[in-house]
């Protein structure tokens, strides 16, 4: 029989009214740890009864919520940060156990992003404001509003960090909602509940589900009571969130889905800074991230001279046990991601591309794969089209601003791109003309707080962070005053 590793803090319910609930009929997920493919733990599946209690729940509390005095919003979200802070190494043994995050990821990145995010949102709680404007019969003023009942559903591959770009507007702005963590690593989200309700959130202002997306998400994304549904992962289920609102109560959405983004290096550029971002842009968290740099599009001047380099740095990488501080490269999340990433190999060299390292398992227990990068890789080759979420390069030359700008917005996604020049004019006009949500020069991928991020095209709409992200979370409404009268 498989091991079962003992899970300190990591309840294994869901979350309704703060109280840790089995799911209707004890329906039950088995996780594994992907370093190892044992059997980790096993946690309830909130099934659509779970769903519809969930959402009751978090209707009544929103009654008196929608009320509560800025400051007391302000608070919990702070204290929230605090605890996490405070629990950051279980915190990140879960997320390294179920995800095969780096530890030291969780603790360096995706913990201290959540931590800034709750108190860059508590920060909002007392500035949710409206407008006063003149109109021909007398004086306008907008107030914004709370949404109502809002849902998020969130994926595997960051998921404390996204979960808590949706939670702490959410909460600023006087929501309440119900959060449905992904199947494959959910014990963050047992961990977060059990803060939640330490915190003192009053009961049913955040619900946390753990269940399949088929179940627990499609219900959350038909239901009838819930206002609006920040969803993120895949183009494909975005899609079909999009046609479940239509179909339920036109609730509003965000989507947040996949990329492929577009790295640029020009010959002007700072060559190692530009080997060390293009080379995270696609290893950090395996490449399993939405904004991973997968595109590497290098002037031909200086091509050969990067491939070689590029290549030689990718040998560095030391895989094994995420929860140890000398690992720099875990296992990908399932047998499944593995496959598909490694079935990318194949359409690599069928397209005529040239594979310049890796390609394939590695050997041992655990979803191992090897750093893999390709290159002289052609535009319409599928492993420079499609999304491949794994620790895979697709690398070409290019001659001219036009063509590489040509090149770089040949995608259905628009997510995140990156662009290497000493050129200020040229940085200018390239990010002008990139189509994406985002790009960066000089660095690759870097998220903020105050700082809006999102999608164009197949990557979705609506925006997380900042003050547009805010918003997001906000109805406005208009009330106008007729001051001619008498
Ligand atoms: P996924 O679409 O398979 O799953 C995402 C979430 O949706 C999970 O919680 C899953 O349970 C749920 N889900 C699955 N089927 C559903 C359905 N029919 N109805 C409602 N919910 C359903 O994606 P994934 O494999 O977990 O994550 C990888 C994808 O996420 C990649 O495409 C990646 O680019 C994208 N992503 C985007 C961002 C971003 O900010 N743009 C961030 C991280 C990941």
């Amino acid at each position: 029989m498989a091991s079962t590793v003992t899970l300190t803090g990591a309840e294994n319910r869901s979350v309704t009214d703060n109280e840790f609930v089995p799911a209707t009929g004890n329906a039950t997920i088995d996780l594994e740890n992907p370093s190892t493919c044992k059997h980790l733990a096993t946690v309830s599946a909130a099934q659509v009864e779970d769903v519809d209690k969930a959402v009751a729940s978090s209707k009544k509390a929103y009654s008196t919520w929608k009320d509560a005095a800025p400051g007391v919003r302000r608070g919990l979200l702070i204290k929230l940060a605090d605890l996490i802070e405070e629990h950051a190494p279980e915190i990140a043994s879960l997320e390294s156990l179920d995800a095969g995050i780096l530890y030291r990821d969780s603790t360096g990145l995706h913990i201290p992003q959540s931590v800034e995010n709750l108190r860059y949102f508590a920060g909002w709680a007392d500035k949710v404001d409206g407008e006063t404007l003149k109109i021909q019969e007398g004086m306008a003023i907008t107030h914004r509003e709370p949404i109502g009942v809002c849902a998020a559903i969130v994926p595997w591959n960051s998921p404390l960090m996204i979960t808590i770009w949706k939670l702490a507007p959410a909460i600023a702005a006087g929501n309440t909602i119900v959060i449905k963590t992904p199947e494959l690593c959910p014990l963050f989200g047992q961990k977060l509940a059990e803060l939640i309700v330490k915190a003192g959130f009053p009961p049913g202002v955040v619900n946390i589900l753990c269940g399949l997306g088929t179940v627990a998400g499609a219900a959350l994304s038909a239901h009838m009571d819930v206002r609006k549904i920040s969803f993120t992962g895949s183009s494909a289920v975005g899609k079909q969130v999009l046609i479940s609102s239509a179909k339920s109560n036109l609730k509003r959405v965000t989507l947040e889905l996949g990329g492929k983004g577009a790295s640029i290096v020009f010959d002007d550029a700072d060559f190692d800074n530009a080997l060390f971002w293009t080379g995270l842009g696609i290893s950090v968290n395996n490449g399993q991230i939405c904004i991973a740099g997968s595109r590497i599009y290098v002037q031909d001047t200086i091509y050969d001279k990067f491939v070689k380099e590029f290549s030689a740095r990718s040998a560095n990488a030391v895989h094994g046990d995420p929860l140890l501080p000398e690992t720099t490269k875990g296992p990908v999340i399932s047998a499944v991601q593995r496959e598909r990433i490694l079935s990318f190999v194949d359409k690599g060299k069928s397209s005529g591309a040239t594979l310049l390292h890796g390609g394939k398992a590695l050997e041992g227990a655990g979803h191992f794969v090897a750093n893999t990068a390709f290159s002289d890789v052609s535009q319409s080759a599928p492993i420079m089209q499609q999304e491949i979420f794994g620790p895979f390069a697709s690398i070409a030359p290019f001659k001219t601003e036009e063509e590489v700008i040509a090149k770089a917005n040949d995608t259905t996604y628009g997510l995140s791109a990156a662009v290497f020049t000493k050129d200020i004019n040229r940085a200018f006009r390239v990010t002008g003309a990139i189509e994406s949500g985002q790009v960066t020069v000089n660095m690759w991928g870097t998220v903020n707080a105050n700082t809006p991020f999102g999608g164009i095209k197949e990557s979705g709409f609506g925006r997380e962070m900042g003050k547009d992200g805010l918003e997001e979370w906000t109805s406005v409404k208009s009330v106008k005053f007729n001051l001619m009268q008498g």
